[in-house]
C-alpha cells in the first residue's frame, strides 16, 4: 500500500468494520481466559469515548497502529541492532526495526534514526550516554591506549567512571516547562549530570536567548537541552544551537511533546529541531499518536553510539512496539497527518483565544503550539482545586506549575489543556472555543474550602450547585458530534 493510500484506507467504512471485527474476536479470545480483563478493556473504550480529554500529552492511535501491537512480535528476543543481534532467528525483527527506522529518517529528514526505545526517559537516557560515551569514554580510551572498556584496568576504570559523573548539563527549569528528564534531581539524569537550568523572562515569559547564552557561558556545559513539556510556545532551534557551539556543547532536543507539530510539517525552519541539533528524542505515542514508546534521530557523528543504546541502557527491543512504530510513521507521512497537524496548532490558538476573551490569564498569553497553560490563581484556586473540580464536570485536563509558582509543584498555580487527542476525535476551532466556555463557567464557579485544620485549603474546593452535572452534559453533547473510533461497533 503507498503512503497516500494509507489514509483513504483509514478513513474508509471498510477499514472501520474490519478493524471492529478484530476488536471483537480480540476481546472474545481474552474473555475466555480472564474475562476481568477484557471488561476492564471495553471499560476503558467506554470512558475514553466519553471523556473531554484534554491531557496535552495524550492522544488515540489509529486501530492499524493498536492492532500492530498485539502480535508473536512480543514474543521475541532481538537484543542488538539490525543485522547484528545477540539472539538468534531475528530476521523478522530485522525487517520491521529497518522500515520503522527508515519512516523515521524519511519523516523527520534525518541522518540516523533509532527506534528502539521503550519510552520517552528511555529515549533520553540513550541519548545521555551515548552523548557521554562519543564526548567522555572515547578520547580517554585513546589516551591510554586500549580498544574497548573491557581492557581498562579496574584503576583506569575507576577513573573513567568519574568523569561520567561529572559532566554537566543545562535545560529548561521544571517551573518554567521543562522536564524532570533533563537533569532534575528526583530523575537519574540529575543523579547522572551536575545540572542547571535556564527559565523564561520574568515579564513575557518567553525564552530568552541571551540569558540561556549568558547561563551557557558561565556554566559550560556538555549538553545543551532544549525541549519542554509545559511551554505554550515555539523554540528557535538555530538561536539554540548557536548557543551550543559557542561554548561547545552537545545540542540535544527533546521533542516528545510537539514531534507531531515536526512531522506535520507545523514546525518548520528555525522551529524544526532536526537540522540544527545534534540528537533529538522524543515519544511516539505524544502528538506524534503513535504506540507508546520513544526515539532518537542523531547525525551521523553520535549514531554508532546512539546505536548502542542497547545494551547500554536498553535490554531486548520491543519488536511489537516497533512494528507499530513502523505504521504510526507511515501514517505520520501522509498529507492528512499534515492537516491534522496543522489543525491542532490551529485548535490551541481558538482555545487560548477562548480564554483570553472570558478574561482567564493564560502563561505567555497565549499559545502557537499544542498547549495552553491556564494561570488559575486569578480565580482564587489552586491548580489542583482547578484540576479536580475540572474533572468533576467532565473535563480531563492536568495541574501544572507556572512560571515561579508560589504553590509549588504538587499543588501549583496552573493548569495544562492540550489539544492533540481532541482534533484526533475531529474538534475544530469552534468547539474549542466552547471548550474555553465550560472550563471558565467550572472555574469561575469554584469556590476554594478550608482544610480541616482551619487554615485555606490547596486542595479543597467546592462548585456551585449543579454546575458538575450541567457542564458534564454539555460536554457529552459537545462528544457526541465526534465519536472516538467511529465504526468500531464495542
Ligand atoms: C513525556 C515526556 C517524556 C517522557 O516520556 P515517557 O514516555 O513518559 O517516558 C520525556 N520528555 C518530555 C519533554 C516529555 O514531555
Amino acid at each position: 500500500m503507498t503512503l497516500t493510500t494509507a489514509t483513504a484506507a483509514a478513513n474508509g467504512a471498510d477499514y472501520a468494520a474490519t478493524a471492529s471485527q478484530a476488536y471483537q474476536a480480540a476481546l472474545s479470545v481474552i474473555e475466555q481466559v480472564e474475562p476481568r480483563i477484557a471488561e476492564a478493556t471495553r471499560q476503558e473504550l467506554a470512558d475514553q469515548r466519553s471523556s473531554l480529554k484534554l491531557i496535552a500529552s495524550e492522544n488515540y492511535a489509529s486501530p492499524a497502529v493498536l492492532l500492530t501491537m498485539g502480535s508473536w512480535f512480543s514474543d521475541k528476543y532481538a537484543e542488538g541492532t539490525v543485522g547484528h543481534r545477540f539472539y538468534a532467528a531475528c530476521q523478522n525483527v530485522d525487517t520491521v526495526e529497518a522500515i520503522a527506522a527508515e519512516h523515521a529518517r524519511e519523516l523527520f529528514g534525518a541522518e540516523y534514526a533509532y527506534v528502539q526505545p521503550h519510552s520517552g526517559i528511555d529515549a533520553n537516557l540513550v541519548a545521555f550516554w551515548a552523548i557521554l560515551a562519543n564526548r567522555v569514554e572515547l578520547p580517554e580510551l585513546a589516551e591510554v591506549g586500549v580498544k574497548g572498556i573491557n581492557d581498562l584496568s579496574e584503576e583506569q576504570w575507576e577513573s573513567l567512571r568519574h568523569k561520567f559523573g561529572h559532566q554537566r548539563a543545562l535545560g529548561m527549569s521544571l517551573d518554567a516547562g521543562g522536564h524532570l528528564t533533563h537533569g532534575f534531581r528526583p530523575n537519574i539524569s540529575g543523579k547522572m549530570f551536575h545540572q542547571r537550568s535556564y527559565g523564561t523572562d520574568p515579564t513575557t515569559q518567553l525564552i530568552d536567548y541571551d540569558q540561556v547564552r549568558a547561563a551557557a557561558r558561565e556554566f559550560k556545559p556538555l549538553v545543551l537541552i532544549a525541549g519542554y513539556s509545559a511551554y505554550p510556545r515555539r523554540v528557535n532551534f538555530a538561536k539554540m544551537r548557536e548557543i551550543a557551539d559557542e561554548v561547545g556543547a552537545t545540542f540535544m532536543v527533546d521533542m516528545a511533546h510537539f514531534a507531531g507539530l515536526v512531522a506535520g510539517k507545523v514546525f518548520t525552519g528555525e522551529e524544526d529541531p532536526v537540522p540544527y541539533a545534534h540528537i533529538v528524542t522524543s515519544t511516539t505515542h505524544k502528538s506524534l499518536r503513535g504506540p507508546r514508546g520513544g526515539l532518537v534521530l542523531a547525525t551521523k557523528e553520535y549514531a554508532d553510539s546512539v546505536d548502542r543504546g542497547c545494551p547500554m541502557v536498553l535490554g531486548g527491543p520491543m519488536a511489537h512496539v516497533m512494528a507499530a512504530k513502523a505504521v504510526a510513521l507511515a501514517e505520520a507521512r501522509t498529507t492528512g497527518f499534515q492537516t491534522y497537524a496543522q489543525q491542532v496548532a490551529d485548535n490551541a490558538k481558538a482555545l487560548a483565544e477562548g480564554f483570553t476573551r472570558r478574561g482567564a490569564t493564560l502563561v505567555t498569553g497565549g499559545t502557537d503550539n499544542h498547549l495552553v497553560l491556564l494561570d488559575v490563581s486569578g480565580y482564587g484556586l489552586t491548580g489542583r482545586q482547578a484540576e479536580s473540580a475540572l474533572l468533576d464536570a467532565g473535563i480531563v485536563s492536568n495541574r501544572n506549575a507556572v512560571p515561579s509558582d508560589p504553590n509549588g509543584a504538587w499543588y501549583t498555580s496552573g493548569v495544562r489543556l492540550g489539544t492533540p487527542a481532541l482534533t484526533t476525535r475531529g474538534f475544530g476551532a469552534d468547539e474549542f472555543d466552547r471548550v474555553a466556555e465550560l472550563a471558565v463557567d467550572v472555574l469561575s464557579g469554584t469556590t476554594p474550602a478550608t482544610a480541616s485544620n482551619g487554615k485555606p485549603g490547596k486542595a479543597r474546593y467546592v462548585l456551585a450547585d449543579g454546575l458538575a452535572d450541567r457542564t458534564k452534559a454539555a460536554c457529552a453533547e459537545l462528544l457526541a458530534d465526534f465519536p472516538l473510533y467511529p465504526g468500531l461497533q464495542l
